[in-house]
């Protein structure tokens, strides 16, 4: 089967402008290339963020924006007969991939650090008058570069579960990872009730926590992150810092979280973090996008012992642990609670107004719709 030359794109064409459907170009495959159907993508709160130029410079217009997304095989180059796990794959398979990465930069090679890649080639926010052109979600078709690792979608997860794994759940896998991975003896609070934060509920919860606790809103979100597995629920809307607080003393005699996933991307939740954590706690920055810095006092570092990290995107091996997952959990979670209505290219820009005005929490796009 042979993709066509041409295929219609949703393309932001420079930062603050509406979004355009446009028609693109689809070049032919090289060798190590695939050319993928894309069945689904879903929107993610970063998309808003590219829009109004908070990843400039290394975004760039115009874009095709969206960059989680399932793609099914239409043609594939030379030397991609499996994935990076070793699974066959073949023409109609599903994928998901991560950024092409250089592998050879200091990054890449050295520090094994492929997010920290100095020459890497995104999806989402990438120069779409530049070959190979469809590199975005929101597109009929996508060129997946050789320099992409690509992980078979497994049989039993839905199209719209697997595009959210490409990003929301497999920044969580980092998270959970760079922690320390998740002990049952760990009170885990998770700040923010976005995707990304209900994705940080759930895998701490199947990862065994002793207690989740989720600050968040509005109260929709609440009741998903309940049934997700959170003991405890905060909403930030109708409780202070201090109530906040009080609830995590509560629930860990008095000492404060052993982990805190910052999902939400506040400057005030950032500084909370700092406030809730045990000391000796373990704090992972997930969220992104307030222009306004943290103030932190330097004792809440020292004077706790906290362990803090950054999470910048996910590496390959996340992808796939993020599908397995959701293979594994999905009779145990009904992951469909997150996910909204279905949208297509045309649509997008009013699927994003929901998700601002926190009425959708992932809309879901059908480029074929
Ligand atoms: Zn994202
Ligand atoms: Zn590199």
């Amino acid at each position: 089967m042979n993709a066509p030359h041409k295929c219609s794109a949703t393309v932001l064409p420079d930062y603050h402008q509406p979004l355009e459907v446009r028609e693109l170009d689809v070049p032919p495959v090289e060798d190590g290339g695939i050319i993928v159907k894309i069945d689904r993508a879903t929107i993610c709160g970063t998309d808003h963020h590219i829009t109004l130029g908070a990843l400039a410079p290394i975004s760039k217009t115009p874009c095709i924006l969206g960059h989680e997304m399932v793609g099914i095989i239409e043609s594939q180059g030379k030397g991609r007969e499996q994935d990076v796990a070793g699974t066959p794959i073949i023409t109609g398979d599903r994928l998901i991939w991560a950024y092409s990465y250089c592998g050879k930069c200091y990054y890449c090679a050295v520090a094994h650090e492929p997010t920290l890649c100095t020459n890497f080639t995104p999806y989402g926010y990438a120069d779409s008058t530049v070959h190979p052109y469809v590199i975005g979600g929101f597109s009929q078709y996508n060129y997946i570069l050789p320099g992409c690792h690509v992980v078979k979608v497994p049989d039993e997860v839905p199209s719209h579960w697997a595009s959210s794994a490409s990003c929301a759940l497999r920044t969580i896998m980092h998270a959970t990872d760079r922690v320390g991975g998740i002990r049952p003896s760990d009170t885990v609070v998770v700040q923010g009730s976005g995707p990304v934060g209900l994705y940080g509920v759930v895998v701490a919860r199947a990862m065994g926590a002793k207690n989740v606790i989720n600050f968040g809103a509005p109260e929709a979100r609440l009741q998903v992150a309940k049934s997700f597995g959170a003991d405890a629920v905060c909403n930030i809307e109708t409780t202070d810092n201090a109530q906040r607080a009080e609830q995590v003393m509560q629930m860990t005699d008095g000492r404060g979280a052993d982990v805190v996933l910052e999902c939400s991307g506040s400057h005030f939740a950032q500084e909370e973090a700092f406030q809730i954590v045990r000391p000796g706690g373990r704090i992972a920055m997930v969220g992104a996008g307030d222009p306004k810095p943290m103030s932190i006092p330097g004792m809440a570092f020292i004077g706790k012992q906290v362990m803090v990290t950054g999470i910048r995107s996910a590496g390959i091996q996340y992808y796939r642990e993020a599908l397995e997952f959701l293979a594994v959990q999905k009779n145990n979670f009904d992951f469909d609670l997150m996910f909204g209505d279905t949208y297509s290219l045309a649509e997008i820009p009013a699927a994003m107004e929901k998700m601002a005005a926190l009425e959708e929490i992932k809309p879901i796009v059908d480029p074929f719709k």
